[in-house]
């Protein structure tokens, strides 16, 4: 950050320590990892400076063939990567791949089902004060409240009585693997569309440690910074038939030029994700959730759904007297960063408060934490909640991370 630091100082100083704050903590937000080096250089090229609307072979500017070589090799790519006949690398974020694909597949008004917010769907998935919620008329279907997981009977009931023209599926906080064949035999009996959302688990999938929605959605989204590892945006993947539907909603209908130099590094993390050390590390990221959530409750936490099948845990609070909120600042000034979350069939609290904690371990997987660290985590953040008031617990819990730390380079910083 040699320019920076002489031109803006300002900037300069709250960036270097956004750098220190990444070091010196352990991360441990579960829609959050670390880009490689390559990953953060190719996003941060003079590729910033190229309009490029349209697509490779056919944009309204000029000057774009260097921008078509790299989109063609980003769709390439991404096709091997998901087994996909058709991908669109384009979209700004998750939230526009899920504009996109509604605006391929509906009309507005229609009928949508969708998991419900507070069970673990996404804002995008039919919340009222989001675009999806005030579009269509959704309505949303959740876990089954004694085994914590997707009601897929309830789910069938509710299609049959609802006769939606699409049923979303796809979760930020849901731990277990979901089941997208059901998904498409219970959308088939009632001849609605079907859009899988795989936001957080696409670096499962990439890498087969979680089923592939592919061969069962008709379309579906992802965001390319969370497992995926790769630069903040998304893309849209569907059948050929659909491609040309899925482009026009992008662009013309929903963004103007595409952010070229995020495609480029989009480009960089497929390749890193046809890595077979891609599929090591995402073995290691399911591993360490596993861990983590067993030693969680050898602790006397209790974990929703008990367990996990993926990088991520939802931790019930209700018993122990202490809100999200309360964990979420404590465990943050222990240098532990995690997120307050919602959990399934708690009226108590808002989602302001919330009655749980959401964990994940893509991040500090990334950073080479292995069984050691997370069997110590663990303790900390056991011992931090079951003693919420006391500072000195704080205090010790902060400098075990202060030692832990350094001694775990955080990719493309370091
Ligand atoms: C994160 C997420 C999104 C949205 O991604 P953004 O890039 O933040 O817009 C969409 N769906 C799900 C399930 C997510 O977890």
């Amino acid at each position: 950050m040699s320019f920076l630091k002489s031109t803006d100082p300002a900037i300069y100083h709250a960036v270097n320590s956004e750098y220190q704050r990444q070091r010196s903590t352990i991360n441990l937000i579960a829609s959050e990892n670390y880009s490689s080096a390559a990953v953060l250089e190719a996003q941060g090229s003079p590729l910033t400076n190229k309009y490029a609307e349209g697509y490779p072979g056919r944009r309204y500017y000029g000057g774009c063939e260097n921008v078509d070589a790299i989109e063609t090799i980003a769709i390439e790519r991404g096709k091997e990567l998901f087994r996909s006949e058709h991908i669109n690398v384009q979209p700004h974020s998750g939230a526009q791949a899920n504009m996109a694909a509604y605006f391929s597949l509906l009309k507005y008004g229609d009928r949508v089902m969708g998991m419900a917010l507070s069970h673990g769907g996404h804002l995008t998935h039919g919340a009222g004060f989001n675009f999806s919620g005030k579009f269509y008329e959704f309505i949303h279907y959740g876990l089954n409240p004694r085994t914590e997981r997707i009601d897929y009977v309830e789910l069938e009931r509710m299609a049959r009585e609802f006769q939606p023209v699409l049923i979303v599926t796809g979760s930020s906080a849901y731990p277990r693997l979901i089941d997208f064949e059901r998904f498409r035999f219970i959308a088939d009996s009632v001849n609605a569309k079907l859009v899988v959302d795989i936001a957080h688990i696409a670096g499962l999938v990439a890498a087969g440690v979680h089923p592939s929605p592919v061969p069962y959605a008709d379309i579906v989204t992802s965001t390319t910074h969370k497992t995926l590892r790769g630069p903040r945006g998304g893309f849209v993947l569907c059948r050929k038939e659909l491609a040309r539907k899925v482009d026009s909603a992008v662009f013309p209908m929903i963004q103007g030029g595409p952010l070229v130099h995020v495609i480029t590094a989009k480009a960089v993390c497929f390749k890193e994700a046809l890595e077979p050390s891609f599929v090591e590390y995402q073995e290691k990221v399911v591993a360490n959730a596993a861990l983590l959530a067993d030693e969680l409750k050898a602790h006397g936490l209790r974990i929703i759904s008990g367990g996990t099948d993926n990088h991520l845990i939802l931790v019930d609070l209700n018993e122990t007297g202490v809100t999200g909120r309360q964990a979420e600042d404590a465990l943050g000034s222990s240098g532990i960063v995690i997120n307050r979350n919602a959990v399934p069939f708690d009226t108590t609290h808002p989602p302001s408060i919330a009655g749980g904690i959401r964990l994940g371990t893509p991040a500090i997987t990334s950073r080479g934490f292995g069984e050691g660290e997370v069997k110590e985590i663990a303790r900390l953040i056991a011992a931090v909640i079951f003693n919420i008031n006391d500072d000195e617990i704080k205090q010790e819990a902060r400098e075990i991370v202060g030692q832990m730390c350094p001694r775990f380079p955080v990719p493309g910083i370091d």
